[in-house]
């Protein structure tokens, strides 16, 4: 059995979804109640894969807010809570979605193993990043060339690159694409560097150095509500794959020659019987979701019980063409440009 570990977007939106659910109390309460709020397993699903195997699943809501993020022991109670009830559950592999996988590592909840009576078996979780790093790169590698941009000409800036899924995409551009230049954005300068001296390339920039000469780019941060991005600095054409979380970058940018795709979303083939992508504000919550949740199906339908993505900067290129062979033959595509061809197994 799989099972995803996810929250709201916002406690107004954790309100109005209670009230749905039919928990009135919830619905009314402060951000206060919301805090002490047990997590719960509000779903349950199957799905079959496209060779025909079907998997049960279940949903289990955190009950964690983004505005709970400044209160660092409600967080961390959240997430290892939601953990505890998924391996109480029986689910043999979670991923940890939404800020949850931030938050484990962030915080170093690995030092938090014994939960009450449970001692939370670390194999029975994944990030999903290693999926969610290999759909981005998918999204960069079938979009631009539908926008004119041939990649071995083009510079790509990865905001965010020294993190878990910035780190991966960089080293599949550099050695599987092989883009002409990367663009590392991000805050601390020597993990910029480590990055630099593994890659064997790539140019440290800042935000504002790298966005108006960038073909691509590429946003695997969290980046703050009030930033503002100077729309008319930017290239003509120019891919922006939005893969942060929150998704917020085409109310700020797209138009003209700027396209942007929500970064890290798949579709699967068919219909899924659930409810909980509504609120996600998924363009076709039945079929998309995010990658880092279909890695746990992927992991599940490949009988791989394993903390398959795991810690920071593990992830390899042979671990993504693995289970980018597996979203492909399971009937996943990454969500991108219209009429976008998408690739056969063979291509991976
Ligand atoms: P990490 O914490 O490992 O990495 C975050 C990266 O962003 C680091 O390189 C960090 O470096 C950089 N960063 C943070 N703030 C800024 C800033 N203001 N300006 C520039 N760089 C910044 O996170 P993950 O790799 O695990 O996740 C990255 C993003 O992807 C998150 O927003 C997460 O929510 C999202 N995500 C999306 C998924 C999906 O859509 N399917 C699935 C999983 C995650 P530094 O601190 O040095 O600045």
């Amino acid at each position: 059995m799989f099972g995803l570990i996810g929250h709201s977007t916002s406690l107004e939106q954790a309100r109005s979804k209670a009230l749905e659910l039919g928990f009135p109390e919830y619905a009314e309460g402060d951000l206060d109640l919301w805090c002490v709020a047990p997590p719960q397993l509000v779903e349950t699903v199957s799905i079959t894969s496209r060779t025909g195997k079907t998997i049960e699943g279940a949903y289990i809501d955190s009950v964690f807010v983004p505005e709970m993020l400044s209160r660092f022991k409600t967080a961390r109670r959240k997430v290892l809570n939601a953990m505890e009830l998924a391996q109480k559950s029986g689910i043999d592999i979670t991923a940890l979605g939404g800020f949850t996988s931030i938050i484990f590592e962030n915080f170093n909840l690995l030092k938090s193993q014994q939960i009450r009576s449970t001692a939370l078996e670390w194999e029975r979780f994944t990030t999903g990043n290693t999926h969610t790093a290999w759909v981005i790169a998918q999204q960069v590698e079938l979009n631009a060339p539908a926008l004119g941009i041939d990649l071995s000409q083009a510079k790509v800036a990865v905001v965010g690159a020294t993190g878990d899924i910035g780190s991966a995409v960089c080293r599949w551009l550099s050695q599987k694409t092989g883009v002409a230049e990367l663009l590392l954005v991000a805050r601390q300068p020597q993990p910029l560097l480590d990055l630099q001296a593994e890659l064997g390339g790539g140019r440290i920039l800042s935000l504002e150095e790298s966005l108006p000469q960038a073909d691509v780019v590429v946003w695997v941060a969290s980046l703050p509500q009030g930033l503002s991005i100077e729309a008319d600095s930017l290239r003509s054409p120019c891919l922006m794959i939005d893969g942060g979380y929150p998704k917020n970058l085409d109310t700020k940018v797209a138009g003209g020659g700027v396209h942007v795709i929500k970064g890290g979303i798949v579709e699967f083939w068919q219909d899924i019987g659930w409810q909980m992508m509504e609120v996600a504000e998924m363009d076709n919550p039945r079929r998309q979701l995010f990658a880092c949740f279909a890695e746990a199906m992927l992991l599940e339908f490949e009988g791989l019980h394993t903390n398959f993505s795991w810690g920071r900067n593990n992830i390899t290129l042979a671990n993504m063409e693995l289970i980018g062979a597996a979203s492909l033959r399971h009937g996943f595509r990454s969500i991108g440009l219209n009429q976008v061809p998408q690739p056969q197994l063979a291509a991976v």
